[in-house]
């Protein structure tokens, strides 16, 4: 049974996230997608941790071997307490590259089995990010291509208020 790890932060989930979980959860038996912190972003972030969990429950409800969890700890913890044989990580462009590079040899050290998956970001979502769809959003720009469209009206309804406040 190969488990794998999609970690993130998930604010919000977009389609490109969603993109690598469905083709991770092809190639492998589990896939546990995990709502983390992350450091730089801490103070940022519009979804609690609650909701950023629930977003991501609804929209991979079809796909029956993922499960959403979330966790505050050590990516290399986490991996060791699930015997994950892999994180699996987007990369978007080049200037994903440096950081996420920087992590997975962090976290090789931190625990010789956390091994770094990276998939190519698919093509049409080279550009997506969180960020954007909540820049946009708060602009009242139509984010309806960026999101799942079971989450459209939530994400939307959110981050419009977020933006008015
Ligand atoms: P973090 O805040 O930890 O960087 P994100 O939620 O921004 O987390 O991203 C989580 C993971 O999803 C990262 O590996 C990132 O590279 C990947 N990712 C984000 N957006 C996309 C996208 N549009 N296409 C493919 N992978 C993506």
């Amino acid at each position: 049974m190969k488990t794998v790890i999609c970690p993130g932060s998930f604010d919000p989930v977009t389609m490109g996230h969603l993109d690598i979980i469905r083709r991770s959860a092809k190639m492998f038996d589990k896939v546990l997608v995990v709502v983390m912190t992350n450091y730089h972003k801490r103070n940022t972030y519009v979804f609690s941790a609650d909701e950023r969990v629930d977003l991501l429950k609804r929209c991979t409800r079809d796909m029956e071997n993922v499960e959403v969890e979330q966790y505050d700890g050590l990516l290399a913890e986490y991996a060791r307490q699930k015997n994950a044989v892999a994180v699996v990580k987007g990369l978007r462009a080049v200037s994903d590259f440096e950081y996420e590079f920087q992590m997975a040899l962090a976290n090789k050290k931190l625990y010789e089995g956390a091994e770094t998956i990276f998939l190519a970001a698919g093509a049409e979502h080279m550009y997506l990010s969180s960020s954007l769809v909540k820049q946009v959003a708060g602009f009242g720009g139509d984010i309806s291509h960026f999101v799942p469209e079971c989450l459209l009206e939530r994400i939307n309804e959110r981050l419009c208020r977020t933006a008015r406040s």
